[in-house]
């Protein structure tokens, strides 16, 4: 049963038919009707007009919030990334379309009960923890929507934002794993990258943090910069490079600060993701860290020529 009128059509049209359901309690055909009993909401049984579209029971806003392991909502991105699910396994569940509410353009987003889909993640896999390593890619309708203005991604989530990093990321030819909680506060890493195998046989990792600005003049500070350069140096982890990107801008003093890291840190900004946004990813920008010539012993320059990287096609 796949519902996908919008959500306003089908709340209207689900209220009369449970409210006729619910009537039914009780009621003899044959006998004169007085009043109608209003529908009650499933949870606390209170009186309610509100239908849980998917349920379609009768269910009471305080009761749909009260309960999010119950009546939780999950988008299909999220169901699909997160528990590695097929449209046509979704496809066996109740759904329903809401407007989105970041970008009024955009297609609606489908919603999902997110206690149907972790029961039948656990059907398909044996496990229903969130599998966090797929990207869903944006759809190219989504990338030019934001090339148009990139101003736009002001808009989207922190998690969306990492997700638009990771797409990015993968557009370029790296393998894009998302890790972490996007509100944790400790300089942590977002996403790991490496190469595609079948772009590049010598592996290194990459370890990238996304940063989000909701307001155009916040930018990405030196001490946010520090506790990234610190958190992903630390611990003895493997990572060659750290980047982080923001949708912004970075202060002067983090711009500073990387510099004088160049070698492990690189910092990506609007500006950058312009660019990334046109797939123009062979542009000498991106290579600003990364010195003209070497000089590897007195008098021994050895010099590294700009758009001279060779992908290699199967
Ligand atoms: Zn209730």
């Amino acid at each position: 049963m796949c519902k996908t009128t919008s959500g306003r059509q089908f709340k209207r049209l689900n209220w009369s038919q449970s409210r006729d359901r619910h009537v039914g309690v009780g009621y003899d055909a044959g006998m004169p009707q007085v009043a109608k009993p209003k529908p009650t909401c499933a949870e606390c049984g209170r009186v309610t007009i509100r239908v849980n579209p998917i349920l379609d029971i009768p269910l009471c806003a305080h009761c749909q919030r009260g309960h999010p392991d119950k009546y939780g909502y999950i988008t299909k991105t999220r169901a699909r990334g997160e528990y590695r699910l097929r449209e046509s396994d979704l496809a066996r569940l109740g759904s329903y379309e809401v407007d989105n509410p970041h970008y009024k353009k955009a297609a609606p987003m489908q919603l999902y009960l997110h206690q149907q889909v972790r029961k039948l993640s656990r059907e398909k896999y044996g496990k229903d923890e969130p599998y966090i390593v797929s990207i869903i890619p944006f759809s190219e309708h989504q990338l030019k929507w934001f090339a148009d203005d990139p101003d736009r991604i002001r808009a989207m989530s922190p998690r969306s934002f990492q997700r638009f990093v990771a797409d990015r990321l993968d557009a370029m030819g790296l393998e894009v794993q998302m890790v972490g909680d996007v509100y944790r506060k400790d300089g942590g890493l977002d996403l790991i990258a490496y190469p595609k195998r079948d772009r590049c046989q010598f592996p290194f990792l990459l370890a990238v943090q996304a940063k989000h600005h909701h307001l155009r003049h916040a930018s990405t500070t030196v001490s946010e910069v520090r506790d990234f350069h610190g958190a992903f140096t630390s611990r003895g982890l493997p990572f060659g490079t750290g980047l982080i990107v923001t949708n912004t801008s970075f202060t002067p003093d983090a711009q500073w600060f990387a510099d004088n890291n160049r070698a492990i840190l690189r910092l990506r900004d609007l500006e950058d993701l312009k660019r990334w946004l046109r797939n123009d990813f062979e542009n000498e920008s991106e290579w600003r860290e990364i010195p003209e010539a070497i000089e590897v012993a007195p008098g021994v320059r050895i010099f590294i020529p700009r758009k001279s990287v060779i992908i290699p096609k199967r």
